[in-house]
């Protein structure tokens, strides 16, 4: 291969999916858009350097001013989620994860989480491979813990306290992960906390997705609800870049999540991400009440709008949502591969999902019978509640009208060209999807 063809290369495929998703609705729950402010921290020298260790403690010269960033990023992340103590090394919610594993439970141990088919995420999964291999879900095949389930009510799409309890009381867990990837309510935490540290158990809560609403307030507060420890990743809707987090009141405890954090798991730990993360928390203490506040509006009239189109939305009973996400049941249409893929086609861009009944009816996650959405990030183009409307209908004409979505593509390229800058940043007159030159 010609070197020089393909560093061109690598560069005209960025503009082009910038230029792709300039013209497309981000709806995929889990992802977001970061302001320039972000973007200039991601690319500055901490993404060169090094600093093991903790701030004032390096094994590294060179951080006099990557400590003072990383104070003020532990500082905020305090500050906003009325905490005493935060690591803010993780280089991801999967390691901030696996920081709590290594902290608090030993290989053998007990787990309690949700199955990845009712919103566990895969690092709360069980090993799953052929005996002698170490395939499956982080807890299992990194970590070596027993994963036994919380139970969950389909109905209500939401963990079911009492059988919860009884599951607790039987299997007598080291640790309780709460928290989801499909999580449209907050859960119940409380009681369920209370049994598990009366037989010793440590308990955390999971917020990778729900960390920006949890930080403005806007959702539920699971360190103030029974949780010991909360874990998050910083870009889902909490607009930072790609890391993770961890925090907790406890002081003895945060010396082992330190531990596991260094030596135990980290070498570098993206010194660009700590200060684009310290700029993302900055922006969140600023506006994440307005930010998180039309979030979940949007979400309610999505959910709301997709309904009144004909689409089967879950969580009806409770008003569809209380967070950044919509969960739509498209077996009947042509299943969620086919409806992630019209979408994508049509520029609206979703991921396909397993929804809680699907394995029970012959499904898996190649083809499952959901999608889900996310308002989060067309939040911060700008949308609101109208334009949810306006979203709906191209759903509508997609996945039940079958209209071509090379059609329906267009138009939405059209509307997109009304949302072209970033909300709730200090500086929010750039263009979102604007790919930055520098050569
Ligand atoms: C996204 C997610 C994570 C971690 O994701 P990273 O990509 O490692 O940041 C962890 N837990 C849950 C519940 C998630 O949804």
């Amino acid at each position: 291969m010609d070197p020089k063809m393909a560093y061109d290369r690598v560069f005209s495929l960025l503009e082009e999916h910038h230029a792709w998703f300039d013209s497309s609705i981000p709806l995929i729950a889990s992802e977001n858009v970061t302001s320039y402010a972000v973007r200039e921290a991601l690319l500055s020298d901490f993404g060169h350097r090094y600093a093991e260790g903790w701030v004032g403690e390096r094994v590294y010269a060179g951080c006099r001013y990557i400590d003072q960033v990383e104070q003020l990023a532990m500082d905020l992340m305090k500050d906003i989620f009325r905490v005493k103590h935060a690591d803010v090394r993780p280089i991801s919610g999967v390691m901030a994860n696996l920081a709590v594993y290594t902290a608090f439970t030993q290989p053998g141990d007990v787990m309690m989480a949700l199955p990845i088919t009712k919103g566990g995420h895969i690092s709360m999964g069980p090993l799953y491979g052929k005996k002698g291999t170490r395939i499956g879900g982080t807890a299992g095949a990194v970590h070596g813990l027993r994963v036994e389930y919380i139970a969950f009510n389909d109905e209500e799409f939401n963990i079911d306290v009492d059988r919860t309890i009884k599951r607790v009381e039987k299997y007598k867990p080291k640790l309780i992960m709460f928290g989801a990837s499909e999580i449209l309510f907050p859960q119940p935490i409380r009681e369920i906390a209370e049994v598990a540290h009366s037989l010793g158990a440590h308990v955390n809560y999971d917020a990778a997705h729900v960390a920006g609403l949890i930080g403005a307030g806007r959702f539920q507060d699971p360190l103030r609800e029974g949780a010991d420890s909360m874990t998050m990743s910083t870009h889902k809707t909490l607009p930072g870049p790609q890391h993770g987090a961890v925090v907790t009141n406890d002081d003895e405890k945060f010396e082992l999540i330190k531990q596991a954090c260094f030596p135990g798991l980290l070498s570098n730990h993206h010194l660009n991400a700590v200060a684009a993360l310290a700029v993302a928390l900055a922006e969140l203490k600023a506006f994440g009440e307005s930010y998180a506040d039309q979030i979940i509006r949007n979400a309610k009239a999505l959910a709301q709008a997709l309904h009144d189109q004909g689409f089967k939305v879950l969580g009806e009973k409770r008003g569809f949502t209380e967070s950044h996400q919509v969960m739509v049941e498209v077996a009947d249409l042509g299943g969620g591969m086919w409806a992630e893929k019209t979408l994508e086609e049509a520029n609206i861009i979703v991921n396909r999902n397993l929804l809680p009944w699907d394995i029970k009816m012959g499904r898996s996650f190649i083809d499952p019978g959901g999608i889900r959405l996310g308002t989060s990030e067309v939040t911060r183009l700008g949308m609101k509640e109208g334009d949810m409307e306006e979203i709906a209908r191209f759903f509508k004409r997609a996945l039940i009208d079958k209209e071509d979505p090379k059609k329906v593509a267009k138009d939405v390229a059209e509307f997109r060209e009304n949302f072209r800058h970033i909300h709730y940043a200090f500086e929010s007159a750039k263009e979102a999807y604007a790919y930055i030159r520098l050569r």
